[in-house]
């Protein structure tokens, strides 16, 4: 299990998201943003739509880096 922040997965807020892997911790990013912060998930869709990966190669490093607890 990793933690992370809305702001260093690129979002606005001090909010913890918890995942047991970085596929679950898209998702809860992905759901976190819809809910709370609708420009922000505009945002990553049309960085997703200019490069898909461009999210993954920024936010993927810092979630590798954080601690397993
Ligand atoms: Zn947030």
């Amino acid at each position: 299990m990793k933690t992370m922040t809305c702001k260093e997965l690129g979002g606005k807020c001090d909010q913890k998201l918890s995942a047991e892997s970085w596929d679950e911790m898209v998702k809860a990013m992905t759901k976190h943003v819809v809910d709370r912060h609708p420009d922000v998930a505009n945002e990553m869709e049309e960085m997703h739509k200019q490069d898909p990966h461009k999210w993954s190669k920024e936010t993927k490093p810092k979630w590798d880096a954080a601690p397993e607890l």
